[in-house]
């Protein structure tokens, strides 16, 4: 079998952990396999790098970033390689330009366009374990590119890509991914299997084990996926196109979300075209929209609620504002508020089996908690709440279907 294993930041933080983590590497080549070995900077680095270069030049050019660190990974592959050659394996460590990673131009969040693998074919036909720097690239004036944060996900998938291997496995400091997170939900457990498009939404509803791009590209490869503990040894979440239905829950995992800020724009004049008019204009300024609301105001006025990540609130806010300013927008005022979340489920299976909706609000009803908004497509219902609801909302949700 030809095996790509990633091991994250914290699986090599220090020399105890690289030794851990060049057993679990040099026992799946004694078994007779192909191992190819993407490895993230050591605990900090990144960060630390990032902090270095900010005492230099607090604004330093993107290029000389990508430069620096894409250093951290270096290390950690050379580090790796020292260990396992000590313990009499052949091995080889790469750098993201030797092994063709090409991506595109943009510094600090590049995109990779190829792989590559002549260099690893020849390195694997010698038996050795190939061991590849993730998170960097070289882009086409051969300057070093790195894939944004956490990126080193997406080289390992992008490697798994490009040499057909059969399994692609994510080592990280937990056991896989849990129906929620168990440090607000503690009866949370782990699962077996999931379908792509599930972890994407549990991703992007702040459940953060895998960078979202590496999940996008395995589902449109059809790579395997594992994520597991590089700690425990135990079995992780096997991530897929279609999951066994036998004995499978509707729901696969609950999420919250509290970087969310809800817009309500009152008094809108009730004309057709007043949604398009509004959302254009945020779409144009590439703030992107969550959940929506549309409710009938006063006279021939409207109401539109809508929810935008907190990181996009000042300049949503300004937009809205300024277009009430130049009168291509007619309302009557506007409320902001980031004192809410977002508590979402999530299950493919959930599309053909009705009642999954009213049983979440039925916990919610239970544990006494006010539904502000709902959103639903075929794999997800959210709900919007007051922010000092949402972990007892994640419990009594999560109750509800795994209990
Ligand atoms: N070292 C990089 C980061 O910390 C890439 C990675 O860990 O995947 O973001
Ligand atoms: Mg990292």
């Amino acid at each position: 079998m030809l095996i790509v294993q990633k091991f994250g930041g914290s699986s090599v933080a220090n020399p105890e952990r690289v030794r851990n983590v060049a057993g679990i590497i040099s026992r799946a080549y004694q078994q007779g396999n192909d191992v190819v070995v993407v490895l993230s900077a050591q605990g900090d680095t990144t960060d630390d790098l990032i902090e270095k270069a900010k005492q230099i030049n607090p604004k330093p050019s993107k290029r000389e970033m990508d430069m620096l660190l894409a250093c951290g990974e270096q290390e950690s592959v050379a580090l790796m390689a020292m260990c396992i050659e000590g313990m009499g394996f052949p091995v080889v460590s790469l750098t993201g330009w030797q092994v063709g990673v090409h991506t595109s131009s943009a510094y600090g969040l590049a995109r990779i366009y190829s792989v590559d693998s002549t260099r690893i074919r020849e390195e694997l036909d010698r038996r050795r374990i190939v061991l590849v720097a993730g998170f960097q690239g070289i882009n086409r004036y051969y300057d070093v590119t790195t894939l944004g944060r956490g990126g080193s996900d997406t080289t390992a998938v992008a490697l798994a890509v490009a040499l057909k291997a059969d399994l692609c496995q994510i080592y990280t400091d937990v056991d896989g991914v849990y129906t929620a997170d168990p440090r607000h939900v503690p009866d949370a457990t782990k699962i077996e299997e999931i379908t792509y498009d599930e972890m994407l939404e549990l991703a992007s509803l702040g459940a953060q084990v895998l960078h979202n791009r590496s999940v996008e590209m395995a589902k449109r490869y059809g790579v395997r996926m594992e994520v597991l503990s590089s700690f425990s040894g135990n079995p992780g979440t096997i991530v897929k196109e279609a999951v066994n239905t036998v004995e499978k829950t509707y729901v696969s995992g609950v999420a919250q979300d509290k970087s969310i800020a809800r817009f309500a724009v009152v008094g809108l004049k009730d004309v057709p075209g007043i949604a398009y008019k509004l959302f254009s204009l945020l779409a144009k300024n590439k703030i992107n929209v969550d959940i929506i609301l549309q409710s009938i105001g006063r006279g021939n006025t409207k109401d539109i609620s809508f929810t935008v990540s907190s990181d996009n609130k000042e300049l949503c806010k300004q937009v809205i504002e300024e277009a009430k300013r130049t009168n291509d927008l007619q309302y009557e005022s506007l409320d902001v508020s980031t004192d809410v979340a977002k508590v979402s489920i999530v299950g493919a299976g959930m599309v053909d089996n009705p009642g999954v909706a009213a049983t979440m609000f039925e916990a919610l009803f239970e544990a006494g908690i006010n539904i502000h908004m709902i959103s639903t497509s075929e794999i997800k219902v959210s709900v919007l709440i007051n922010i000092e609801d949402s972990e007892r909302a994640m419990r009594a949700v999560h109750a509800k279907f795994f209990q």
